[in-house]
């Protein structure tokens, strides 16, 4: 199966330069509708959101997090349109590689099951830019595990095709969750 988010003209130059525009982690939302095509699964922006400063709980260097208020507000709006919600991210400071880090894992453990339990089990969809290029990870089905994004089909603007360093690196982010023998 491949999974692809469709951006319209325009929407991804715009969501690429929020996230890139300082040295500071950004963050940003697409709501997006949900359509299956044959084996694909296709996730199609209907709008989106660019958080702002008061959003943020923390809002540094190397962390962000979102105030329980955004977050709430961000998955109400997903759900009174009727879409799913895509979470953008960045890392300014990556010139190397595009990948999630161990401190995202952790918030994705906590954060995507009760996001996809608000939403009534539709996919959620986990991207991270930096200035050498996005990777993605996303929960589509119910086994909790994570699926790589085929690519970003942003109109006007050539496929963005996620590096998939985090996925192909999953062993080592499950190596460091403690693990409590029997
Ligand atoms: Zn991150």
């Amino acid at each position: 199966m491949s999974l692809y988010l469709d951006l319209p003209v325009g929407l991804g130059e715009k969501l690429w330069s929020h996230l890139l525009q300082s040295d500071v982690e950004q963050v940003a939302f697409v709501f997006a509708a949900v359509a299956i095509e044959g084996d694909d699964t296709v996730l199609t922006a209907q709008d989106h959101y660019l958080a702002e400063p008061g959003d943020f709980e923390i809002h540094s260097e190397f962390h962000v997090e979102l105030t329980d208020e955004a977050r709430s507000r961000i998955i109400k709006r997903a759900w009174d349109i009727g879409t799913t919600l895509v979470e953008l991210h960045s890392h300014p400071g990556d010139f190397w590689s595009a990948k999630f880090s161990p401190s995202d894992m952790h918030g994705f453990a906590e954060f995507v099951p009760h996001c996809r339990w608000r939403l009534r089990s539709r996919p959620y969809l986990a991207i991270v830019v930096s200035p050498a290029g996005a990777d993605a990870l996303a929960w589509v089905d119910k086994s909790g595990e994570p699926m790589g994004l085929t690519a970003i089909r942003a109109r006007g603007e050539p496929d963005v095709v996620p590096t998939n360093q985090t996925i192909s690196d999953l062993v080592t982010f499950k190596a460091e969750v403690p693990e409590h023998g029997p």
